[in-house]
């Protein structure tokens, strides 16, 4: 274990560790944990609550979660002077599966974002949200039902790169000079630059992770969303890399969707189609029932995620992880709503959902299944927090902690 300047992790529980690239999890995990700014600590309260409980619920005293607090964003600031201190990225390293509240991203301080940093240094690539309809919940389609999608988006290239210069300055005014000069391509001398890496080591292991968890987990098809119609070398090449992927290192798996139209059988196949962007966003909507797991490059997977989870009215309710081959860092999708800070009102279930991703990444699928079934019942029960009850006839409008307590007598 590393040395730790300022955190002290816990007394007693185990790390988690691997063997053969398999996750080893002991019974008494250490999980590290940030609770997050704005109202990150009323969700994380009424959260840990609820998880403490599914596990007792699922596996009597046998099993406990060892939570380890680390630091991040205002509390980290307050208290070390820094936003995120090296400490908090050699504990996530070490224990290997966290969990967080949202962080307000600095206006100064010359971190660009707290999320996206900690990706960056903890070689989290993927980022995967399902997005599922709870009955009871105001979705603004007819058939919110339909929708039981997981989004696997490429986090670190594309447009998000960061590599972007402002009109007039002397990088933008070189790129423009180079791109006519070198390459014979003109753009307007007053624009800002973007540059869009998609490369196929970074494609190909998310569209990997992408399969093998649809085989995993039996799902029926992986659609690869992109642009490459307009963009060949780019989204196009994102295509081409998923499809090459598959064939070579799904072989005997999977199938394609031409292959399905040439006659090839497709019986306990997982079933590999892409589809242009802006087609996808017709058919999320018009054929929703079609589709299943997606991997998408960064932009596309930004735009799909709230896309879906708007579809069945459950933006606020969406969970997250961010996956690396290592490391997994589960998260509220949503941003820290500072406005609701300690009243205690904000609603708590993405933080919840995503540590019911947290229980099945660990294998502790009865802890999982009983947060989920309990996220149901409670919804459906129409016992909810304030942004669903104003959208619900009939609600009974429970405080943070309130939806906890009825989350676990629910369980
Ligand atoms: P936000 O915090 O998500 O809040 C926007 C609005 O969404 C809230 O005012 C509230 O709507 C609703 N909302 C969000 N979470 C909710 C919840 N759990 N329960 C009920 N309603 C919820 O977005 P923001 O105001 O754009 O961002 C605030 C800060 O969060 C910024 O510093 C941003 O950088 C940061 N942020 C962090 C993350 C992250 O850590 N992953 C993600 C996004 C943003 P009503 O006002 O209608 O009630």
């Amino acid at each position: 274990m590393p040395r730790f300047s300022i955190l002290k992790p816990p007394a007693d529980g185990s790390p988690v560790t691997r063997k053969n690239k398999r996750l080893v999890v002991p019974d008494d995990p250490i999980v590290p944990f940030i609770e997050g700014d704005g109202t990150g600590p009323d969700i994380w309260r009424a959260s840990v609550r609820v998880f403490d409980a599914a596990v007792k619920k699922a596996y009597g005293g046998k099993r406990r979660i060892v939570w380890f607090e680390v630091l991040a964003g205002e509390k980290a600031k307050e208290l070390t002077g820094d936003w995120l201190p090296a400490d908090t990225i050699e504990a996530v390293k070490a224990y290997r599966i966290a969990i967080k509240g949202p962080l307000t991203t600095p206006v100064a301080g010359g971190i660009r974002s707290l999320n996206v940093t900690l990706r960056q240094a903890l070689g989290l690539y993927a980022s995967v949200r399902p997005v599922r309809y709870f009955e009871g919940s105001p979705a603004p389609v007819t058939h919110p039902e339909r929708m039981n999608v997981v989004i696997f988006r490429e986090s670190t290239e594309d447009v998000y790169a960061g590599i972007e210069f402002a009109r007039g300055t002397p990088q933008a005014e070189k790129l423009i000079e180079f791109l006519a000069r070198d390459l014979g391509k003109r753009v307007p001398p007053d624009s800002g630059i973007g540059v869009k890496p998609i490369s196929e080591t970074g494609s190909k292991r998310l569209i990997r992770m992408a399969l093998q968890w649809a085989l995993d987990n039996h799902r029926r098809s992986v659609t690869l969303v992109h642009k490459g119609n307009i963009m060949k070398f780019t989204e196009g090449a994102f295509r081409d890399w998923g499809y090459e992927l598959a064939k070579a290192e799904f072989r005997d798996r999977i199938v394609t969707e031409d292959e399905v139209a040439a006659g090839a059988p497709a019986e306990d196949k997982l079933l590999i189609k892409d589809r242009i962007a802006d087609s996808m966003f017709q058919q999320i909507l018009t054929r929703t029932a079609e589709y299943d797991v997606f991997a998408a490059p960064n932009l596309n997977g930004d735009y799909l995620s709230d896309a879906c989870a708007a579809q069945v009215g459950g933006l606020g309710m969406a969970p997250g992880a961010n996956l690396g081959d290592e490391i997994a860092f589960f998260e509220a999708t949503h941003g820290t709503a500072p406005k609701y800070a300690g009243k205690d009102v904000i609603n708590p279930a993405s933080l919840i959902l995503s540590g019911a991703m947290m229980f099945q990444y660990m294998g502790w699928r009865e802890a999982a299944e009983l947060i989920e079934h309990s996220v149901e019942k409670t919804v459906k029960a129409k016992q909810v927090t304030y942004d669903l009850a104003r959208q619900m006839r009939g609600a009974t409008e429970l405080r943070t902690s309130a939806f906890a307590d009825a989350m676990i007598s629910n369980m």
